[in-house]
């Protein structure tokens, strides 16, 4: 049997813009709660919305853009950690019709000069300058340069939290406020104008990739692709509108945009924003004080909300269900988030900014095998298949090759590179992902890591993830990557880097080989260890290996 599968088509996809379909669900469920954000100081309050007062703010914004005179099509910039006011952009943004541009929040400016230029940004939404972060300065720095940004937008500070807003020095900047004052001298029929003239099928967002290598390429994605990706994802996981979803993962990112306020708020369901930053006790907070019923993470997070020494004093009993996703979940995280965090049917996801982004998701009857071992089957309306990579023919089932995704969720391009858009979708409409994968009997796939961390040793090709959960097995390790490096003998060696479980005593390279003698092939073994205290990541959770192996190269001078 060949490695293909087609996902069901037995529900229809949605029909209507991000704007229409929110202004529906708001018309059906006024009174639920639709967004609150946990007080960022102890004692503080929670700020709250219901859908009926979400929707209004939203309206206001809007006319307030079309005030500013933002045309369909024009891109908005937004740059902040996760806000309230990021989720209320999001959807006046989609209302007026312009292209929302999620900015990285650690992006500093040269990255930034480099997204706004690329697209042409007329407007950049700057987050308050904090102690890590000179949003202000590094804006004004590319209000300077950028010719086509027309105004930059202040979003407020907050002192107890050392958080200082712009205050506008001339007339390209104006504060969130102000911005808001604007809505008056635009009345609603504007409004309905606008969004009379929007189409399902035009770009509403750019994303640009986070990509643990090269440079940024921004995934030009249309309300048809992004809305259907995030209610699929909440068909599947039984959301209805008593769903109370905690949302630590970052907004710029599709996980936190799509996955969660797109998913969530086209239920009728409430989005918890437990704060800017991802923070463990933060997170597990927000489910206790709002009664998450799910919760999102990319492994990392789970592995640092399950290490908390107060993890057991956290009520997580409202929690059933939820999202892992970004990167590959060793399977005793798995099993514990499931018996420990209550999330009994919490979900894999996988996919791809360039796919919207989910493209196979586990579902909700899978055995605990394949929701450990598997990242499940092919979502509804889409197709998977996986390739050799070297001859592009589809293998059979269980060989590894280069899993490609086809179907609604995949992106129009990259913005502005034709070249490279057609680098990775073929003629055919498939999207090439980058990653190894085997499809297993039942459908399910299998990822086995990127082609571009595929280490070869000695002519062997060797899989750093099957290596990494074994050593996860290992009773003082904590978290494990491996990688390779360089080597006169082999070509490349491997390196396993090694975060130790609190408290316990360190592990030379000798310790880690003997705990795989016997147990792995000799050319498994990994012949360096670095123990460290943590692993430089993206702001969405992948693990840089690049940056680990070029720090190796120049420690151990390769
Ligand atoms: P991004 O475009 O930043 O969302 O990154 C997409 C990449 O993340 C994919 O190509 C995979 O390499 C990886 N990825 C996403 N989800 C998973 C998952 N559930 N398991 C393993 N890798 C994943």
């Amino acid at each position: 049997m060949l490695s293909y599968t087609a996902g069901d088509t037995d529900v229809p996809l949605l029909e209507e813009t991000i704007g229409a379909n929110f202004e529906r669900v708001a018309a059906q469920f006024p009174l639920r709660d639709a967004l609150i954000e946990a007080a960022a100081a102890p004692g503080g309050e929670a700020r709250r919305w219901s859908y009926q007062k979400l929707n209004d703010d939203v309206d206001r914004l809007a006319r307030a853009l079309l005030a500013l005179g933002v045309a369909k099509g024009d891109r908005i910039g937004i740059w902040s950690p996760n806000c309230a006011e990021w989720t209320i952009l999001q959807y006046a943004t989609a209302k007026v019709g312009a292209v929302l541009v999620n900015v990285n929040p650690a992006y500093r400016s040269h990255e930034l000069e480099f997204v706004v230029k690329q697209n042409g940004m007329r407007t950049l939404v700057t987050a308050p300058t904090d102690k890590n972060s000179d949003y202000v300065g590094m804006a004004r720095a590319a209000l300077a340069s950028c010719p086509e940004l027309k105004e930059l937008v202040f979003l407020p500070g907050d002192p107890l939290l050392g958080l200082r807003s712009g205050v506008p020095e001339t007339g390209h900047e104006l504060t969130y406020a102000e911005l808001l004052t604007r809505a008056d001298a635009v009345g609603p029929p504007a409004l309905r104008e606008r969004m009379a003239q929007l189409d399902p099928h035009d770009p509403i967002n750019l994303q640009y990739t986070s990509g643990t290598t090269g440079f940024p390429k921004g995934a030009t994605l249309t309300h048809h692709n992004i809305l259907n990706n995030g209610h699929s994802i909440g068909r599947l996981l039984g959301y209805t509108e008593h769903d109370r979803v905690v949302i630590p993962v970052p907004f710029y990112h599709c996980f936190g945009m799509v996955i969660g306020n797109l998913n969530a708020l086209s239920f009728g369901a409430a989005t918890i924003i437990p704060g800017r930053g991802f923070n463990p006790s933060a997170a597990l907070e927000a489910v206790q004080d709002f009664g998450g019923t799910s919760l999102y993470g990319v492994p990392t997070m789970f592995i640092a909300e399950l290490a908390l020494e107060d993890f057991g004093s956290y009520d997580l009993s409202t929690l059933r269900t939820g999202v892992m996703a970004g990167s590959l979940c060793p399977i005793e995280v798995m099993r514990r988030v499931i018996g420990e965090m209550h999330m009994v049917d919490v979900a894999i996801c996988y996919g791809m900014t360039e796919t919207s982004p989910v493209s196979t998701m586990t579902r909700a009857g899978d055995t605990l095998e394949q929701r450990t071992t598997t990242v499940g089957r092919t979502m509804p309306h889409l197709e998977s298949r996986i390739i050799d990579p070297g001859s592009g023919d589809v293998v059979e089932r269980g060989v590894i090759g280069e899993l490609c995704t086809r179907g609604y969720a995949v992106m129009q391009g990259y913005w502005g590179q034709p070249d490279k858009t057609a680098e990775a979708i073929d003629v055919d409409g498939w999207m090439h992902t980058g990653d190894l994968a085997r499809m297993d009997q039942d459908g399910y796939v299998v990822i086995e890591g990127r082609i571009k961390d595929m280490v070869i040793r000695g002519g062997e090709n060797i899989y750093p993830r099957e290596i990494e959960e074994f050593l996860y097995l290992h009773p003082s390790i904590q978290d494990v990557q491996v990688i390779g490096v360089p080597d006169a003998t082999y070509g490349e060696e491997l390196m396993a880097c090694i975060i130790l479980k609190p408290g316990a005593a360190a592990l030379t390279a000798e310790d880690v080989a003997e705990y795989c003698r016997g147990k792995l092939a000799h050319f498994k073994i990994p012949r360096y260890v670095d123990v460290r205290e943590s692993f430089p990541m993206t702001v969405s959770g992948k693990v840089r290996k690049i940056d680990m192996r070029q720090e190796a190269v120049t420690r151990l001078h390769l």
